[in-house]
């Protein structure tokens, strides 16, 4: 996708200059948010330019379904929080990123 602020992220952490970049899983790359409005606010970013859930092949849906858990989980242990909140927004950015 074209202008796609995900992608320029991802393309960021390829070239090894993202340096808000955590891991890397096999669906997705979790950052840290450069606005932490919430501490501790982190991006899982789709490996795939695709806007909603059901555009992705079953498979690799569940397993990003899973990995954003297991990057949830990563983010409660780190700051712990009383409550975590999820959003898988795209209003101004499509791409998935929860
Ligand atoms: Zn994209």
């Amino acid at each position: 996708m074209l202008d796609c602020f995900c992608c320029d992220r991802i393309q960021q952490i390829i070239d090894g200059t993202n340096s808000y970049f955590v891991k890397e899983y096999e669906t997705g790359y979790a950052v840290i948010a450069d606005f932490q409005y919430y501490r501790g606010t982190t991006i899982f970013l789709c490996k795939e330019d695709k806007a909603e859930l059901f555009q992705l092949d079953v498979e690799f849906k569940k397993k990003f379904l899973e990995e954003m858990s297991i990057v949830a989980e990563g983010v409660f242990k780190a700051f712990q929080p009383r409550k975590l909140n999820y959003e898988l927004l795209g209003n101004k950015d499509m791409h998935m990123h929860w």
